[in-house]
């Protein structure tokens, strides 16, 4: 018998944690889900806990991690990952980006394990480089309301890729661009569950600045495919993963109306500090290495999200958080 592949993954009942939980168990791994529930919610993955290939541990990687048996892949995933979540626990996501990866590092040694880590877009800042390359280094405010988070996901690389250089760990460096899909939170205060939720409450949507910034939307399915193929790449050095379909947020909002039929409109509000007023991966190395591009376009994806969101029980629609609130 082919004994199966075990791998923990941290951050398991967030939003992106659970989908690659979900893809692990589908592709015949043993799968380790650990959280602490601070941003993650156990509904996102509570159709697992039958399964037997599936162990949950509820425990802060910020603190030691003790996992008995084998370890093949350690996926580093826990750290709360929207402006409004950093700005509200920021010491959390310094100690997640800096002292989680060191414990997932450490371990990974111990069980000769290969690790990924999810790095972000987040690294380049408010980007010079338009698309952004790997090669860039970025533009970020160190002691700004986002540095919490660019900073901590800065250390990560290099903490990571220093273990690769001076223990000669398999290590996997993913930058994720913004993505979206099921099990976003309502609540988290990014662009979409934004208007979305707004959209279904009949409140307005409210766009930040005069809506010109501009993003580019990747559905998850996209995403957690190309996590897979760098997962079991050889290739150590940082790869984009995002869908380079670039989009402003004003456009974007606009969309929302149309596939909600809302009558509520888009209003403008302050401009985050920081807000980076552009951003689109360069998708060469992914295209090139992994042999992966997004399949989904916006217009799909939205649809699948929205179906998700309409769903959700009248007690989760109403529970919202704004920053300018
Ligand atoms: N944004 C907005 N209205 C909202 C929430 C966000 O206009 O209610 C803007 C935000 O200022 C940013 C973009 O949408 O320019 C994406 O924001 P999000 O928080 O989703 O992600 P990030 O800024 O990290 O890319």
């Amino acid at each position: 018998m082919i004994e199966r592949k075990r791998v923990l993954i941290t951050g398991a009942a967030g939003f992106l944690g659970s989908h690659l939980c979900d893809r692990f168990i589908a592709e015949g791994y043993d799968v380790i889900g650990m959280d602490n529930l601070i941003t993650g919610d156990l509904k996102n993955i509570e159709h697992l806990f039958k399964l037997e290939q599936f162990e949950f541990y509820h425990h802060d990687v910020s603190k030691f991690i003790h996992v008995p048996g084998k370890l093949d892949y350690i996926l580093h995933f826990a750290s709360p990952a929207s402006p409004i979540d950093y700005l509200k626990i920021p010491i959390q996501t310094l100690k997640v980006g800096s002292l989680g990866i060191h414990n997932c590092l450490g371990l990974a040694r111990v069980k000769n394990a290969r690790v990924l880590i999810a790095s972000t877009s987040e690294v380049y800042g408010d980007p010079m480089v338009h698309p952004q390359t790997e090669e860039y280094w970025g533009n970020v405010n160190p002691v700004g309301p986002r540095g919490v988070y660019d900073e901590a996901k800065r250390f990560q690389e290099a903490m990571t890729m220093a273990y690769h250089t001076f223990h000669g760990l398999e290590t996997r460096i993913i930058r994720i661009f913004n993505t979206y899909g099921p099990r976003m939170r309502l609540n988290d205060g990014r662009v979409l569950p934004a208007f979305i939720g707004q959209a279904l409450r009949g409140e307005d949507l409210t766009m930040f600045g005069d809506g010109s910034q501009t993003r580019s939307f990747c559905y998850v399915s996209d995403l957690v495919e190309g996590i897979y193929r760098l997962l079991l790449s050889d290739y150590a050095q940082p790869v984009n993963i995002g869908n380079p379909d670039e989009i402003t947020i004003r456009e974007f909002g606009e969309e929302i109306i149309k596939l909600t039929g809302t009558n509520q409109q888009l209003i403008s509000k302050p401009l985050p500090k920081d807000d980076p007023k552009q951003r689109k991966p360069d998708i060469t190395k992914a295209r090139e290495i992994l042999g992966w591009e997004p399949k989904v376009n916006r217009a799909d994806g939205l649809k699948i999200t929205y179906e998700y969101f309409k769903n959700l029980s009248p007690e989760e629609l109403n529970k919202t958080a704004h920053r300018f609130d």
